[in-house]
C-alpha cells in the first residue's frame, strides 16, 4: 500500500506550488498554520480519488513498506510462561556439595560468566570471526549512512546540488531521512527534505512518509505526528500496522491518548496488536487516573495470550494520585489491590521475575496501603532457605508427592512416549531399557556418562573423568546408574576399558545405541526412581521442557530440574575428590504467606532464562 496521498501531490501540483517556493521549508511553515486544515496545511484540501494510479502506488508502496516495518522501533516483548507449583520437603542432601550457593549452574549470571570465559579461552578462533562480522557492519553502515544531514533545512535547489554532489544515488531521499534518525537531526531539515521531494516528484513515497513519521515519533513531535496522521485517515482506506503502532506510541503519550484505542481498534481487525501498543494506552489511562479503561486493556492483553511488558507492570503499581474529583469514579482500592495482587501471583505462576526497578515500584506500593502496615526490605536467602531479613522459610525445591506424581506421568506420556522421541531412538531401544531398569534396585543418581566424560578437554581421560565421579558417588554410598553409549566399550584412546571395567564394577551400567538421544534414558530413570532420585549431567534440557505444552508441567519440570540436577563443580583433577554444586533447598519464586510476600528479582542483565535471580525483596506486615 502506498498513499493517494501521492496522488494528491500531483493532482494539486499547481496548487502546491505557492506553498512550496518560500524559499524555505514549506512544511515547517505549513506546519505552523493553523488556520488551515490539518492536510491542507501539509499539501493540500482537494478531495481526491482514490482509485487512481493503482500501479504506481503499489510498485513503490511494496518495497517501501517492507523497509519501513522492518525500521520500526516497536517490538514485541518477550515473556516467560512457565507454570505453578508449590513446594514440599524432600529427602535432604547428603552429597558433597559446593558450599556457595551463587555457583550453580541455575544462579543468575553463571551463564554469562562461563560465556565470558569460553570466549577469552577461544579467543583466537572467534578474533577472526568477529572481523568478519565487524567488516560486514561496516558494510551495512556503509550501505544504510552513506549520507551526511545538512545542519539546516535546505531549499529545494540546494537538496538537489546535494544530491548531485553525491552522484544521484538511488534513494537518496530515504537514506538521508535514515540518516536524520539515526543521528537524531533537525526535524525542519527533515521537512524540507520532503518539501524537495514532493516539489520534484510531485509524489511522496510512502516510504518517505513513514520514515518522517519515524522521525517525528522518536523525537517527540507529536503535533507533527498528528499531522500525518490526518493525512493517512483522509487518503486512505487503512493505514499500515507499523505506522498504527506509531501513532499508538504517539498518540499516548498527549491529551489525545483515548484516540490511541480507535486507531487500536482498527489494529485488531487485521492483526494481533502487539504487547507494546496494549502497553502504550494502559500508561496513558493510569496517567490520567482512568483506572477503569487501564485494567479492561490489561484483561484483554492477557486473554489474548500476551505478556506485558515491565513498563505496564510498573504503570500499574505506581498509578496516579487522583484528585478529590476523580476520586468518587475510580475503582475502589480494594478492588485495585486485589487485582494488583493477582500481578503478582501471575508471575509466581509464570515464574517471572521483576526487574530491580518493577520490585522497587512494588515495594513503594505496599508501604503506601493505608493502614496495612507494610514494610519493605532489600534481603538474600540463606542456603538452608531462610530469609535473612524476616527468618521466615521459604517454599521447599523438592516437589510434592502429588506434583512429583503429576510430572513423572507428564515426562513419561510427552518426552518418552512422545513422536519426537523416536526421531532419535527406537521402541525396541526403549523397552529394552524398560526391562533392564524392571530389574534393577531403585537408583540413587543417574550419572549422564557421556555428557559427564565430556567435561574434559583431554580426549584420553574421558574414562578417568567418568571414573572420578563415579567413585564420588559411590563414596557417598549410592546406588548409581550410568547412561553411556555403546562405542565407550570399545578399547580406544578415549574409553580405556580398565576405567570402563571399574566403572561397571561400582555403577549399574546401560549402553545405548551411538545414534541414540540420551535424555529420555536418564528422564526415565530417574523419575522412576523416585523423588530421591538426582542425575549428573551439565546438559540443560531445556529442548524437553519446551515439549510440554502447559505451563503447569514447564514449572514443574524447571523446579524437579533444580532440585534433582548435580553438576560438577570446576574441573575434575587427579587425586582429588569431585565435587558437586550445591543443590539449593529452597524455591525461587514469588510467594506469599498471607502477612508476607517474598519476591525474587533481578539485580543482573546477565541473567539466562534458565537461571534464577539471586536477590530477593521481603514484604512484612506488622500487627
Ligand atoms: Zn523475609
Amino acid at each position: 500500500m502506498s498513499f493517494t496521498l501521492i496522488l494528491k501531490v500531483r493532482i494539486c501540483g499547481k496548487s502546491l506550488e505557492p506553498f512550496l517556493h518560500r524559499g524555505h521549508p514549506a512544511f515547517l511553515t505549513l506546519s505552523k498554520s493553523p488556520q488551515l486544515p490539518t492536510s491542507g496545511r501539509f499539501l493540500c484540501t482537494r478531495d481526491l480519488n482514490q482509485g487512481g494510479r493503482q500501479t504506481d502506488r503499489e510498485k513503490r508502496g511494496q518495497t517501501d513498506r517492507q523497509g519501513g516495518i522492518k525500521s520500526s522501533p516497536i517490538r514485541q516483548g518477550q515473556g516467560r510462561s512457565w507454570g505453578d507449583a508449590v513446594g514440599g520437603k524432600g529427602k535432604s542432601a547428603s552429597l558433597r556439595q559446593k558450599p556457595f550457593l551463587p555457583t550453580s549452574v541455575f544462579a543468575a549470571g553463571n551463564a554469562k560468566r562461563t560465556t565470558d570465559w569460553l570466549k577469552r579461552k577461544a579467543a583466537m578462533a572467534s578474533k577472526e570471526k568477529e572481523q568478519q562480522e565487524k567488516k560486514k557492519e561496516l558494510e551495512r553502515t556503509r550501505n544504510t549512512v552513506k549520507v551526511q544531514p545538512p545542519a539546516r533545512p535546505l531549499p529545494a535547489a540546494e537538496w538537489k546540488k546535494l544530491r548531485e554532489s553525491l552522484g544521484n544515488p538511488e534513494r537518496f531521499d530515504i537514506h538521508m531521512l535514515e540518516a536524520i534518525l539515526h543521528l537524531e537531526g533537525d526535524l525542519d531539515v527533515a521537512k524540507s527534505l520532503l518539501t524537495f521531494v514532493a516539489l520534484e516528484t510531485g509524489t511522496l513515497p510512502y516510504g518517505v512518509l513513514l520514515r518522517y513519521l519515524l522521525i517525528c515519533v522518536h523525537g517527540g513531535h507529536d503535533t507533527e505526528v498528528f499531522d500525518v496522521y490526518e493525512i493517512m485517515r483522509k487518503s486512505f482506506p487503512s493505514v499500515d500496522t507499523g505506522a498504527c503502532t506509531l501513532f499508538i506510541k504517539s498518540f499516548s503519550r498527549t491529551e489525545r491518548w483515548r484516540e490511541a484505542i480507535d486507531i487500536l481498534q482498527e489494529v485488531k481487525k487485521i492483526f494481533l496488536p502487539t504487547t507494546r501498543n496494549y502497553g502504550d494506552i494502559i500508561s496513558a489511562a493510569v496517567q490520567h487516573g482512568d483506572m477503569t479503561t487501564a485494567w479492561a486493556l490489561y484483561n484483554e492483553l492477557i486473554e489474548k495470550g500476551l505478556s506485558p511488558q515491565w513498563e505496564t507492570w510498573d504503570a500499574l503499581f505506581k498509578g496516579r494520585k487522583k484528585t478529590n474529583k476523580e476520586e468518587g469514579e475510580a475503582m475502589s482500592h480494594a478492588e485495585q489491590q486485589e487485582k494488583l495482587l493477582g500481578i503478582l501471583l501471575s508471575m509466581r505462576n509464570n515464574q517471572i521475575y521483576p526487574k530491580h526497578s518493577l520490585a522497587s515500584t512494588i515495594k513503594t506500593w505496599f508501604e503506601s496501603l493505608a493502614g496495612q502496615n507494610w514494610t519493605g526490605s532489600w534481603t538474600s536467602i540463606t542456603q538452608e532457605g531462610v530469609c535473612k531479613c524476616c527468618g521466615s522459610a521459604l517454599e521447599s525445591i523438592q516437589l510434592t508427592d502429588e506434583e512429583y506424581q503429576q510430572l513423572k506421568h507428564r515426562v513419561m506420556s510427552d518426552v518418552i512416549q512422545g513422536r519426537d522421541v523416536f526421531n532419535k531412538t527406537t521402541p525396541q531401544e526403549l523397552k529394552r531399557f524398560e526391562m533392564f531398569v524392571k530389574k534393577k534396585p531403585a537408583f540413587d543418581v543417574v550419572v549422564d556418562g557421556l555428557n559427564v566424560a565430556n567435561m574434559t578437554l583431554d580426549r584420553s581421560r574421558m574414562a578417568q573423568t567418568l571414573l572420578a565421579v563415579v567413585t564420588e558417588l559411590e563414596l557417598q554410598g549410592l546406588t548409581i546408574l550410568v547412561l553411556g553409549r555403546k562405542h565407550m566399550l570399545n578399547s580406544t584412546r578415549s574409553w580405556d576399558r580398565k576405567d570402563m571395567n571399574l566403572i561397571q564394577q561400582k555403577a549399574h551400567c546401560f549402553f545405548t545405541d551411538d545414534m541414540s538421544e540420551d535424555d529420555p534414558f536418564l528422564l526415565y530413570a530417574t523419575l522412576n526412581s523416585g523423588n530421591h532420585c538426582r542425575f549428573v549431567s551439565r546438559d540443560l534440557m531445556r529442548d524437553h521442557k519446551a515439549c510440554f505444552p502447559d505451563e503447569a508441567t514447564r514449572r514443574l519440570f524447571f523446579k524437579w530440574q533444580r532440585g534433582h540436577q548435580l553438576v560438577v563443580y570446576g574441573y575434575v583433577t587427579a587425586g582429588t575428590r569431585v565435587r558437586f554444586q550445591r543443590i539449593p533447598s529452597y524455591d525461587t519464586i514469588v510467594q506469599t504467606a498471607g502477612d508476607s510476600w517474598h519476591i525474587p528479582y533481578d539485580d543482573t542483565e546477565d541473567r539466562s532464562t534458565y537461571e534464577v535471580p539471586q536477590r530477593w525483596l521481603c514484604l512484612t506486615k506488622k500487627h
